[in-house]
């Protein structure tokens, strides 16, 4: 018997006839064997290289936003640092009526000998936390023990780490701290930022990296770098303008609130 599909295409054929002519022009195995082939194929290599073409324009695209975020991450936490910093050099100041000296030296008891210690690891690590990990910028690899500075004696003289006084009795000088009363504006001094230890408005050429050559302030975040100020607050800026010889810039690194002109050309490189 013919199926009706059968029978509307070949009206007038019998079903052996219908099953020959199947067998010449259909070739149903033929026809089955071309499709499984079909389904099975691997990629042609054009089709590879749409793909990795594809793969890579994505990459291109994402890339530069990962990297983006990953540096912003990377200044997120050293603000954060800083801020930590900061409210332990406020509690330092609170408790003492000054601000830290540069650092300290003395002579250890096992084996006499003169230690030289920072202002970070001498007066301000057991006011944060106990901790060394506060005084590591993420986008920093080189200094020994913290990543920051202290803006210790300004743009020259008239900083946070004291003054150094001569007498003429002992024919030799001390270093006396910067009373806390010194400070006119805290909101406006910089106190600690991205650097070696030392801070100051030097501009960031022949910088040697891991080297003490250096007291600038560090470039770590997109040529910019994280300064909190005297009165805790935390700001980032491009090196450009922490540098900047002009007024409003520069009387944020003298404790009396002044610019002090007479030294931007010192300032000029260290
Ligand atoms: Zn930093």
């Amino acid at each position: 018997m013919m199926s009706d599909a059968a029978q509307t295409k070949f009206p007038l054929m019998t079903n052996w006839k219908l099953q020959w002519r199947r067998l010449l022009w259909s070739q149903p195995s033929r026809t089955k064997s071309s499709a499984m082939r079909e389904k099975h194929r691997g990629f042609t290599f054009i089709e590879l290289l749409v793909v990795v073409a594809i793969i890579a324009i994505l990459a291109a695209l994402l890339l530069p936003a990962l990297n983006r975020a990953k540096t912003s991450a990377k200044s997120a936490v050293c603000k954060s640092n800083l801020r930590q910093l900061g409210i332990g050099f406020r509690l330092y100041v609170d408790e003492f009526g000054k601000y830290p000296l540069m650092g300290l030296s003395y002579v250890t008891a096992d084996d006499n000998r003169i230690r030289e210690l920072d202002w970070d690891e001498a007066f301000l690590a057991p006011y944060c936390g106990g901790s060394n990990n506060v005084f590591r910028c993420p986008a920093s690899k080189h200094y020994t023990f913290g990543d920051y500075g202290y803006n210790h004696k300004g743009g020259s003289g008239l900083g946070l780490g004291g003054e150094w006084v001569y007498s003429s009795e002992t024919e030799d000088g001390h270093i006396v701290p910067t009373a806390e009363s010194r400070v006119l504006v805290p909101s406006d001094m910089i106190a600690i930022g991205d650097g070696n230890v030392s801070l100051a408005p030097y501009a960031p050429t022949n910088f040697l990296w891991g080297t003490m050559d250096y007291w600038g302030i560090d470039p770590n975040h997109s040529q910019g770098a994280n300064v909190v100020f005297c009165d805790g607050h935390v700001e980032y800026g491009k090196i450009r303008d922490w540098v900047k010889p002009d007024d409003a810039h520069r009387r944020r690194w003298y404790n009396d609130n002044q610019p002090h002109p007479e030294t931007w050309a010192e300032n000029t490189r260290p």
